[in-house]
């Protein structure tokens, strides 16, 4: 079993209660026991991180980016290691979760190339003799709070993106699934990574997430609206910076002339990908009239036919949901769908496997409409509802009823159709005949209000949440 602890200022520590992760796979089997942090050690964290952010904003740039470089090289090295874990605690399936720690990598290959890549700007001034010089100075100290769904990457690319551009900071990683951080902060140290300048604290958001968000410079979260709502409520009481990444319900339109095999694939891997615990999973599939019962007819035999399992066991393509409380909520939504007559195509209820743990079957709905719960609030689990409807333009208004707005993706052969979907979507990342889920780390990420908050994660557009922004007149006189 793992015994993780609190790293602060260098030094690994527990306290005094902890607690215990179990494997959702086989809730016999402990994974990991970490200590349940306080106020106080979320507190020492930032003290620490702030002490030693002098230090790391002037530290020598080829060196920060040769340790996030070798950051990602050791992520990769141990990929299947790390993954291994992941699998055991989260319940992806190991292929799932080794791409994800590969991914995690990348990250970080990309933020040591940002390091040295990152520019500012020199403009003629409007006055004579006058230059001015804009420059992007380290934000500060940063927490950085993360959910369990992706309990590597999301810390890897905020962590990452954090560091490449001279912040120190703290991570509070789910206590669902904390075991990629504490491997995460070995790496980090393993590196050379200065004493201080990252800090990993565990335990309850609840009891922690005051005292981080109060303290730091700048908070960035990815989790749920509600969560989301709280913080930016304590962060506006004492001006910290804020970036949120929340929920969304995401469209997938499959029009007429949509390529029939590419448009089946998409859905099934944008909704059942990763046990349907995506952020970006396709929760909302809006299908013409012309291609509806060929689509769903095979889009339910594939669904199916997915083997549920152990997420160790090589031939599981879908591993079993996270927690109990997220198993609980799906099968919540599975009764209120039947109860306001959604029909079920696929799926619908827990199975049986050789060790006891939350396996759902993958879950397809049809016949429903946009106003019944499936269809409206996120279910964040293997379960979609089918939504016919008669064209694009009420595929349109369909997919943009609805206040998440995070990802949103067509299936069609016709240019005009997909551009003027991409037009009409309120979302912050558009799919064309692509899953809704699976994002590019170079590029930015993020939904709108109320989907994400606070600028963009990912690309050089994280720049502008990890930096601020100097502007300098500079009075050279007549040269
Ligand atoms: P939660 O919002 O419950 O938790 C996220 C993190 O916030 C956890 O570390 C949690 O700690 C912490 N937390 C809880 N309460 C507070 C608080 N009051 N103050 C500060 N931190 C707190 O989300 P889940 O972990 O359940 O993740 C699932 C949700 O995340 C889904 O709604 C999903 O859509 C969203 N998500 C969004 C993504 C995006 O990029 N937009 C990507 C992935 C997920 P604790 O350990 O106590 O749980």
């Amino acid at each position: 079993m793992l015994q993780g602890q609190h790293l602060i200022g260098g030094k690994w520590r527990g306290s005094g209660d902890a607690f215990i992760t179990r494997s959702p796979s086989n809730l016999e089997e402990a994974v990991g026991q970490y200590p349940l942090g306080t106020a106080e050690d979320a507190f020492a964290a930032v003290d620490v991180a702030r002490q030693a952010l002098p230090a790391w904003e002037k530290f020598n740039t080829q060196g920060r980016c040769d340790i996030l470089r070798r950051v990602g090289e050791a992520l990769t090295g141990r990929a299947r290691e790390i993954g291994t874990l992941l699998a055991r605690e989260e319940g992806k399936t190991l292929r799932e979760a080794v791409g994800e720690t590969q991914r995690a990598a990348q990250a970080f290959f990309y933020y040591a190339g940002e390091v040295v890549r990152h520019p500012g700007q020199f403009y003629n001034s409007l006055r004579d003799g006058h230059h001015v010089i804009v420059s992007y100075e380290p934000v500060g100290v940063v927490s950085l709070i993360t959910p369990w769904n992706f309990p590597i990457a999301i810390p890897a690319w905020k962590v990452a993106g954090a560091l490449a551009y001279g912040n120190t900071c703290v991570l509070k990683p789910s206590e669902f699934a904390p075991g990629c951080a504490v491997m995460l902060g070995r790496i980090l140290e393993e590196s050379g990574l200065p004493a201080g300048v990252f800090n990993l604290v565990h335990g309850d958001g609840r009891v922690l997430g005051d005292t981080l968000v109060a303290q730091s410079d700048a908070v960035s979260f990815t989790g749920s609206t509600r969560t989301g709502r709280a913080i930016l409520q304590t962060a506006a009481a004492h001006m910290t910076k804020v970036q949120l990444e929340l929920g969304g319900k995401n469209p997938l339109v499959v029009l007429d002339d949509a390529d029939f095999d590419t448009a089946v694939e998409v859905a099934l891997q944008g909704t059942f990908g990763q046990t349907g615990q995506r952020c970006t999973g396709s929760e909302r599939l809006i299908v013409t009239r012309g291609i509806h019962d060929a689509f769903i007819e095979r889009l339910t035999k594939k669904v199916a036919a997915l083997r549920v399992g152990h997420a160790l066991e090589e031939n599981t393509e879908v591993g079993p949901v996270a927690t109990a409380p997220q198993l609980e909520k799906n099968l919540t939504f599975i009764a209120r769908a039947l109860e306001e007559g959604a029909q079920l195509a696929a799926g619908g209820t827990r199975l049986e496997r050789p060790t006891p743990g939350h396996y759902l079957a993958p879950t397809l709905f049809v016949n429903t409409t946009p106003h019944m719960q499936l269809n409206r609030e996120e279910t964040f689990g293997p379960i979609a509802g089918v939504i016919q409807v008669a064209d694009l333009e009420e595929a349109i208004a369909v997919a943009t009823d609805c206040e998440l707005a995070l990802s949103a993706g067509i299936c069609t052969t016709n240019i005009r159709s997909a551009e003027r979907f991409r037009r009409a979507s309120p979302s912050g990342t558009v799919m064309i005949n692509a899953p809704t889920a699976g994002i590019d780390y170079h590029v930015p990420f993020g939904g709108r209000v109320p989907s994400g908050y606070g600028g963009r994660e990912l690309g050089p557009a994280s720049a502008e949440f990890f930096t601020e922004i100097k502007t300098a007149y500079v009075n050279h006189g007549s040269l």
